[in-house]
């Protein structure tokens, strides 16, 4: 792996293909044992978790569907100023387990504010599988059930992340060189 350019930025190498492949089949082995006899519902949240979440659940061998679905937040009158809702969700969450998938959970904002929404419609459970998580910017109290990697407070691009809608498309993950 080489340093990249992605417009004006450069980026080094963090992880290669092989370290992620690794780790999303344990990810998905662990998920597996966890769901056992339990019929699961992914909704992988995009633009940025489309290549983690397709990889992810090709390991999975319980009975299993899948959605994706994109999040929007717009200005509205909570105490937080903002409100969350989602684009592109049709199946009826009620009794379902789902397993949400992010790319990347950074301060927690959006995870926070979307899973009460999610919860309205009376899933079973909610849990949430990250391929990567930045410990030290966490801003809210939310809990990630399972972590891909757990990684510095640096900006990262490829494998589905972008910089600036860039980047997207490496097997790789890069870190904004210093
Ligand atoms: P949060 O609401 O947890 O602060 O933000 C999560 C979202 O921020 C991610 O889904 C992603 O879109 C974006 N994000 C946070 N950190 C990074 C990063 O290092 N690289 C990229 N490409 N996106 C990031």
């Amino acid at each position: 792996m080489n340093r990249i350019q992605v417009k004006d930025k450069f980026f080094v190498p963090f992880l290669d293909a092989h370290t992620i492949h690794e780790r999303i089949t344990d990810l998905a082995a662990q998920i597996n044992e966890d769901y056992q006899g339990k019929e699961t519902l992914f909704i992988g949240i995009l633009n940025g978790s489309f290549i983690f979440a397709s990889d992810l659940f090709k390991k999975i061998s319980i009975p299993a569907s899948i959605s994706f679905i994109k999040l929007v937040s717009y200005k509205g009158t909570t105490s937080s100023g903002t409100v969350i809702t989602s684009i592109g969700l049709e199946e009826d969450l009620s009794d379902k387990h789902v397993v949400l998938v992010e790319d990347i959970v950074d301060t927690g904002r959006t995870l926070t504010e979307f899973i009460p929404v999610l919860k309205k419609q009376n899933p079973a459970s909610v849990k949430i599988c990250t391929l990567l998580q930045k410990p030290d910017a966490l801003l809210f109290p939310l809990q990630v059930d399972y972590v891909g990697f757990s990684i510095p407070n640096k900006f990262v691009v490829g494998y589905g992340l972008d910089y600036d809608g860039m980047g997207r498309n490496s097997g790789e993950i890069y870190q904004l060189a210093d």
